[in-house]
């Protein structure tokens, strides 16, 4: 799950740079076992470090809105609220929604036990 988590994070950050030079630097520099250990122990930790900052603050601002919930009109005080964020101005984190899945799961999981328990 969280190797899953991982991937989509490198996956995002390599689209988000130019994203062959990253690769070809990547590949050049875990020659050994040992550093590719250290690199995916990097990985790890910074997506872990990630989803702790997206459990403390789940919110950004909406991206549409910029966190302001509504849009005025540019006549008089007329305004209507925001169509992406309801008008709360939050953006749940993509993060945030990972941990939100993994719960889900886990949560599932747990259901069906206590089930077989009660059996
Ligand atoms: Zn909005």
């Amino acid at each position: 799950m969280l190797s899953r988590a991982a991937t989509a994070t490198l996956t995002a950050a390599t689209h988000g740079s130019d994203g062959s030079d990253t690769v070809a630097t990547l590949t050049a520099a875990a020659h050994t076992a040992g550093q590719v250990a250290t690199v995916l122990l990097i990985v790890t930790a910074a997506v872990t470090f990630y989803l702790f900052t997206c459990l403390i603050w789940p919110f950004g601002k909406c991206r549409r809105c910029k966190g302001v919930g509504k849009f005025k009109s540019p006549f008089g005080n007329a305004f209507r609220h925001c169509g992406k964020c309801e008008g709360s101005g939050l953006r749940v984190r993509l993060g945030r929604h990972v941990i939100n899945h993994m719960r889900a799961v886990r949560g599932a999981g747990q259901n069906s036990t206590s089930k077989g328990d009660k059996r």
